[in-house]
């Protein structure tokens, strides 16, 4: 059975709700749908498992953990993370890849964290970042508010003339704002807001901005949390939203997990940790996984792999913190990338687009910007500037870039007026789910090689094995993991029915770990890092009657457990 798809549209709740059903009924042997819990609009929090079951339950694997559409309005890692579900269950048995990961390992996929948010941001125009808590309109009770004042269903720029103003209209495009330069003066000048209305009593002077409370459930994670007045949208505790909570929940519930990536939208990076301190406090060992992992990342997707602390934080003195690759790597050792999906400055040619989109563009890019609009977007991406009789400020324009589906998501085709635009967003999707696979693969896998039974004489009987992490990652995955011993270690139990006396060796034995294969980054030389063994043998010496059958099982919380039975002697 199939279940096609067309992703040429983003999806509302009520649409992703029905595929994801629909593709769990139509791979039933492949893949499992949950709810974790509902929003506060009573909206359910999905998450799909995926993995051939016949070849172990879920939890007996390492497993890749996704997760998308954390922060409102970017639907475009919710597309993403649907089609990688989709790409999974519809190439397993064709694809040599596919197949590989989901008889090998285990994929948990929460396409939608956020799914009163993201209802929000499909379907009106406000700006959104935060979940169902409040409402557009509720989330501030004072100041300039946005609001789509002449009601075309977007909210853009007002723009008002003012003697003091910092903008004023470009000579080359009189679409464009430009910023007015120091010292500069004689001319006309403009003050740009978002549009919008003072709430409350106004003095009729002075237009405050007050930070929104929409909340921001990336600053809700517990790692170095901050109350809302020292981290915007970092809710009332940590865990206080359903949405951050059921994650945090999934994610301690399956301690297999191996892997992470977190989708987001917008910037064209592939963002490592730390988001707090800078690389000289990451253990060489899991920069150097980072790096060589990030590495596959860029050559599949072109994004550059940065350090959020490093170059991707506008004021170091302050980092973000209470986000969830804090947490996943700086406390559990995971390694996790936090990839910033498409960048439209990319698109339009732009040669060094800016990191943090807070920067006023250059005039130069944001004509090319412009000119991507005009020919990719059919002039769907700006508002053109359009005089509006304002309650509050008297005659004013309004108009600008949009938002939606020029900077935040590539567009959909209903918004893309050209094949190479109508493109952007399969590619996309596409090339980021390749490399989710690929670091997917990367996961520590244990395996039992070489079992042996040799009988001794008499009622003698000697097992043995050999005990192997075929995967690139260590057992332990990284040094943080071993530092806050959160991977475990690796357990070989001997087990039996019946009558048999262990004679030598322990019927459970601690292994430690195994490294991966990701030490022999080169060939050994004296000046290099130590190689440790990826393999380590085992064996018992047993007094058991001829023909009883002993059970041989290896299992680490990150590699997965395999299981063997063995026959003493006899036929
Ligand atoms: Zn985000």
């Amino acid at each position: 059975m199939s279940y096609p798809l067309d992703f040429s549209e983003y999806f509302r709740y009520d649409d992703l709700t029905a595929h994801l059903h629909g593709l769990a009924d139509a791979y039933p042997e492949l893949a499992h749908l949950q709810s974790l819990g509902r929003s506060w609009r009573g909206r359910e929090i999905w998450a799909m498992t995926i993995t051939n079951s016949v070849m172990g339950a879920p939890e007996s694997k390492p497993a890749y953990y996704i997760d998308a559409h954390i922060h409102a309005e970017e639907v475009a890692t919710s597309h993403t993370a649907l089609y990688t579900i989709w790409y999974l269950l519809s190439n397993y048995g064709s694809d040599a890849q596919v197949s590989w990961l989901l008889d090998h390992t285990t994929f948990y996929i929460l396409p939608r964290t956020n799914p009163d948010g993201a209802e929000i941001s499909l379907t009106t125009g406000h700006h959104w970042c935060g979940n169902g808590r409040y409402l557009p309109g509720e989330e501030q009770t004072r100041g300039l508010c946005q609001q789509d004042i002449n009601g075309d269903g977007l909210i853009v720029q007002m723009r008002i003339p003012d003697p003091a103003g910092e903008w004023k209209i470009s000579p080359d495009d009189p679409r464009l704002m430009v910023q007015r330069q120091p010292g500069e003066i004689d001319g006309t000048y403009y003050r740009l807001y978002r549009e919008g209305v003072i709430k409350g009593d106004w003095d009729g002077v002075t237009v405050e901005i007050e930070r929104p409370r929409d909340g921001n459930l990336n600053r809700n994670f517990p790692a170095g949390w901050r109350p809302e007045f020292r981290e915007y949208g970092a809710g009332e505790t940590p865990l206080s939203e359903p949405e951050s909570k059921a994650v945090m929940r999934f994610l301690l519930d399956h301690p297999n997990i191996a892997g992470i990536e977190c989708y987001h939208t917008h910037a064209g990076m592939i963002l490592r940790p730390s988001l707090v301190s800078p690389d000289s406090v990451i253990p060489p060992e899991d920069l150097a996984l980072y790096k060589r992992i990030g590495a596959v990342g860029t050559e599949l997707t072109g994004y550059p792999v940065i350090s959020t602390f490093e170059e991707f934080t506008s004021d170091p003195a302050n980092p973000r913190v209470g986000s969830l690759m804090q947490w996943s790597y700086d406390e559990m050792g995971i390694i996790t990338f936090s990839t910033e999906l498409w960048n439209p400055e990319l698109a339009a040619g732009v040669a060094d687009p800016a990191k943090y989109q807070i920067r006023a563009r250059s005039t130069d890019d944001e004509i090319a910007l412009l000119k991507y609009n005009d020919e990719h977007l059919g002039s769907k991406g700006f508002v053109d500037w359009t005089p509006f009789d304002h309650p509050q400020f008297g005659k004013i324009e309004i108009g600008g870039w949009t938002h939606m589906y020029t900077f935040r998501n590539p567009p959909p085709a209903s918004v893309a007026a050209t094949e190479k635009a109508r493109g952007f967003l399969h590619e996309t999707m596409h090339n980021n789910c390749l490399f989710t696979l690929r670091h997917a693969a990367c996961a520590p896998l244990l395996q039992i090689e070489n079992p042996k039974v040799e009988a001794l004489g008499g009622d003698l009987y000697k097992v043995s094995a050999t005990i192997a992490n075929r995967g690139f990652l260590p057992t332990h995955l990284t040094q943080r993991a071993l530092e806050h011993d959160t991977a475990g270690c690796i357990n070989v139990m001997l087990s039996w029915q019946g009558d048999v006396k262990c004679l030598m060796g322990q019927p459970s034995v601690n292994l430690g770990h195994l490294a991966g294969r990701d030490e022999r980054a080169a060939t050994w030389s004296p000046w290099m890092r130590d190689w440790h063994t990826t393999r380590k043998p085992v064996e018992w010496l047993l007094r058991a009657s001829e023909g009883t059958t002993v059970m041989l099982e290896a299992s680490a919380p990150k590699a997965g457990t395999q299981q063997i039975t063995l026959k003493l002697g006899g036929a």
